[in-house]
């Protein structure tokens, strides 16, 4: 399925030694710009889905992009961290439909890490 990383909404975790999504990744996939201040994918074919990096990003810049086949019209999965738990929002043609919310195993060290 693939992310989509927002060029609007990443402000490259400018605060940390490494981006958040970057050190999330097991694949290696996200690099820093030459400006050091957005985030960007390497190589969107060897992506696995795993969203370690979209539920890692503090500002939700990135999103799931759901394929035609699997949602309908375009359709995005949204995530919201929290300390307990993740919110997932559903959101179909700009709209959000539906919401989730599931118990995280966020290690607290990283939540408290000010991005
Ligand atoms: S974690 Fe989010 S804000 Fe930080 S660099 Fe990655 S996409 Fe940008
Ligand atoms: S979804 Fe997983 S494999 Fe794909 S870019 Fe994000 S962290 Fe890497």
């Amino acid at each position: 399925m693939g992310i989509a990383i927002s060029d609007s909404l990443c402000h490259g975790c400018k605060k940390l030694p490494e981006a958040r999504c970057v050190v999330a990744c097991p694949g290696n996939l996200i690099r820093m710009d030459p400006s050091g201040s957005l985030a960007v994918m390497r190589e969107q074919a060897d992506c696995w889905d795993c969203y370690a990096c979209v539920k890692m990003c503090p500002v939700g810049a990135i999103d799931i992009v759901l394929p035609y086949e699997l949602a309908g019209r375009e359709a995005r999965l949204v995530p919201k961290l929290r300390r307990e738990s993740i919110r997932w929002t559903l959101s179909v043609a700009g709209e959000s439909d539906q919401t989730f919310e599931l118990a995280t195993r966020v290690p607290e060290e990283l939540l408290e890490t000010e991005p």
